[in-house]
């Protein structure tokens, strides 16, 4: 994934080594079944680029009727072909920008993402946080885990037919991505091949039914993956996503601090923050943001608008 504005953040180099000295935070908001002790670490991303003038100038909100995944994508190996294909690969990667990831778009929008992690405590619904990015008409890519969809299927169903929002895969069970049973926060991970399918397509058959179209795209629980976990979610035809803008910390940020770091987001940021944690300063701190951004000029897109699938 090319990066045209940024020679700082130019390659994945860059990004790793960028990433790899920075402060972490805790991302509680994301925790699968883990318990209060268990909570997921993200770093803080590198300082956000300018925006570049020289970007195309984009819409502030795209059209809402064109669908943002194509419907006629190719049919996905199955669990079998899947297994046969990868099962003998090793993983030299862990973490959350491997190869294969992506981090950022091209694109000179900024796409907000929001998880809604699912699993105890996780199946909320941050209602304030909807009404302010409708009143902003700031679009949005919802990440849902399927625990949270069990929870929330009417709620599922209208935000699906939102044409702010587009609905994205974040797990079937919410764990980490891994073909060798890595964990991330204490929490197991995928352990073999075969789980790694479950755990993307499980949930991807549960959107598909709801929504009428294919998930373009997926990130796990914890949001770390091993580079053959990316490579399987590729083959399957969802392009595996993850941010440069730790939004909320897990929803654990107090309004100020996700007002400040939401607000150095930059054309082809993708922030992650979650809409399950209701009480959180996360929408308070992103109706801080979000204003002014859009008065410096920012645009918001679906992930579906700026990332090539
Ligand atoms: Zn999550």
């Amino acid at each position: 994934m090319g990066d045209i504005h940024a020679p700082a953040m130019a390659g994945r180099r860059s990004l790793l080594l960028g990433m790899a000295g920075l402060a972490s935070v805790a991302l509680s908001g994301c925790m699968a079944t883990a318990g209060a002790a268990q909570e997921e670490v993200l770093p803080t991303p590198a300082a956000s680029i300018l925006v570049d003038p020289a970007a195309p100038a984009p819409s502030r909100t795209a059209p809402a009727e064109a669908p943002e995944v194509e419907p006629h994508r190719p049919t996905p190996p199955t669990k079998q072909q899947i297994m046969a294909e990868f099962g003998a690969r090793t993983p030299r990667e862990w973490g959350l920008q491997v190869t294969g990831t992506v981090g950022r778009s091209a694109a000179r929008d900024i796409a907000l993402t929001l998880d809604a992690c699912g699993g105890p405590g996780g199946t909320g619904c941050d209602q304030q946080l909807l009404t302010t990015l409708r009143k902003l008409n700031v679009p949005a890519t919802l990440f849902l885990n399927e625990r949270w969809i069990q929870a929330n299927p009417a709620l599922t169903a209208e935000l699906a037919r939102d044409p702010l929002f587009e609905l994205a895969n974040h797990g079937f069970l919410h764990r980490p991505l891994s073909v060798t049973g890595k964990s991330a926060y204490g929490i197991a991970g995928t352990s073999d091949v075969g789980q790694v399918y479950d755990e993307v397509m499980g949930n991807q058959a549960a959107l598909q039914d709801i929504t009428g179209h294919v998930p373009g795209f997926f990130r796990p629980g914890t949001a770390y993956y091993d580079d053959v976990a990316a490579a399987i979610t590729r083959r399957l035809g969802v392009l595996p996503v993850n941010f440069t803008i730790n939004g909320d910390g897990g929803a654990t940020f107090a309004p100020a601090t996700v007002a400040a770091e939401v607000g150095k987001a930059r054309n082809g940021d993708i922030v992650i923050a979650h809409f399950n944690k209701p009480g959180s300063g996360t929408a308070a701190g992103l109706a801080q943001a979000l204003p002014r951004l859009l008065d410096q000029g920012a645009t918001f897109a679906k992930l579906g608008r700026v990332l090539p699938l």
